[in-house]
């Protein structure tokens, strides 16, 4: 009813007025973008790319990641170069004159390859048939069963892939830059920002880091159109967090992402949150809530605390925010405002609560306020 929709915006206004953190969004697309907007986000802190690779590309991703020679691979790049820059004019427009943190390609390997057992029983039952298997296949499983991995999550996913296959991050840096220079060409303000993920060491960075930025000089120099975005890095591995002075010294920017960094901490799964042992753990009360909705902040926050001293001991004008499930979780918010970060990114429609949230920390607990 009414008194409540102005009793509700009142407590709107009262937290952002109060708030230090910023609340930004995790957005893929520009309508999830838009979405984000209307309720009220202040840019989009994790745009994920994995999906803008699959469905109808899987096949230029195949032929991209299984290239044996370097113009296979470039022709596939070539072809995803304009699907992915009109992917980012379409968020960047929808985000005019707010940052929208785009971060490069980061699935597990297996995701993107066809299925090494559907793949190899089609291949022995041809054999066994006394037929000839069709080279095609038998290429793909040979390439298929020597990248194959046990633990893919642990595997060729984030900085590695783009360190291994030539020419993949380049052409997600290009596509950016060259959205950047159409939205400007066409009078808007885009704010992109580059984020690697699952980088472990400062080497990493730099390799993709010194990549991008000739990236960035060859489409200025090319358009006319200067185009120099902030490279910063997610925070979501131990090792990153406990060398994260090392790490700031190629990042402009960190982005904790607490799902990778609960599950490595831990040791254990974020995709296996429904087994049994799981549920056992709780009611036993060794998690005394899950660790990947609320953040645990004797183990995963301790992390959060170094990495946060040390990088802006080593760059004191580090941006720093969070992009796990946990920036819209409110108790995690409460923890990330006392530790000092720049911005909260959660899911479109935990904006709000975020943004309640980040107020509600920043006001003396003294029952002095009336907002409560
Ligand atoms: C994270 O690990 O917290 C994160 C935001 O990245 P993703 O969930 O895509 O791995
Ligand atoms: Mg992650």
């Amino acid at each position: 009813s009414a008194p409540v929709v102005a009793a509700v915006d009142r407590l709107m206004r009262r937290a952002d007025s109060v708030r230090r953190l910023q609340v930004r969004a995790n957005a893929d697309t520009p309508e999830d973008a838009e979405r984000a907007r209307r309720f009220g986000a202040q840019g989009i802190g994790l745009c994920r790319t994995e999906h803008m690779f699959l469905g109808d590309r899987r096949k230029l991703v195949e032929s991209m990641i299984l290239a044996t020679t370097d113009e296979e691979r470039g022709a596939a790049l070539a072809a995803l170069l304009p699907l992915q820059r009109e992917d980012f004019t379409g968020i960047l427009a929808a985000m005019d004159g707010l940052p929208v943190t785009i971060r490069l390609l980061d699935p597990p390997l297996h995701e993107f390859l066809p299925d090494r057992t559907e793949l190899s029983v089609r291949v022995a039952s041809t054999v066994a048939r006394g037929e000839t298997p069709e080279p095609h296949d038998v290429e793909l499983l040979a390439a298929v069963n020597r990248m194959h991995e046990e633990n893919p999550m642990l595997g060729l996913r984030g900085v590695r892939l783009g360190l291994v296959v030539p020419g993949l991050f380049a052409m997600q840096v290009r596509a950016i830059a060259e959205a950047v220079v159409e939205r400007k060409r066409a009078g808007g303000d885009p704010r992109a920002e580059i984020m690697v993920p699952l980088v472990d060491t400062v080497k990493e960075l730099s390799l993709v880091r010194e990549e991008a930025e000739e990236v960035l000089a060859e489409v200025s120099k090319a358009s006319g159109v200067t185009v120099d975005l902030p490279i910063g890095t997610m925070i979501e591995l131990p090792r990153a967090a406990l060398t994260a002075g090392r790490i700031a010294e190629a990042a402009e920017f960190f982005s904790f992402g607490t799902n990778d960094l609960t599950q490595t901490t831990w040791g254990f799964s974020r995709d296996d949150v429904e087994a049994e042992f799981f549920s056992a753990y709780l009611e036993k009360g060794i998690f005394p809530v899950s660790p990947f909705e609320t953040l645990d902040r004797e183990g995963v926050g301790r992390l959060v605390e170094i990495a946060v001293a040390e990088g802006r001991a080593a760059r004191p004008d580090l941006k720093i925010g969070v992009c796990g499930e946990h920036g819209g979780d409110p108790d995690s918010v409460h923890f990330f405002h006392g530790a000092g970060l720049d911005y909260v990114s959660c899911s479109p429609f935990r904006v709000p609560v975020a943004r309640l949230e980040a107020g509600r920390a920043a006001i003396p607990d003294d029952g002095t306020d009336t907002t409560k």
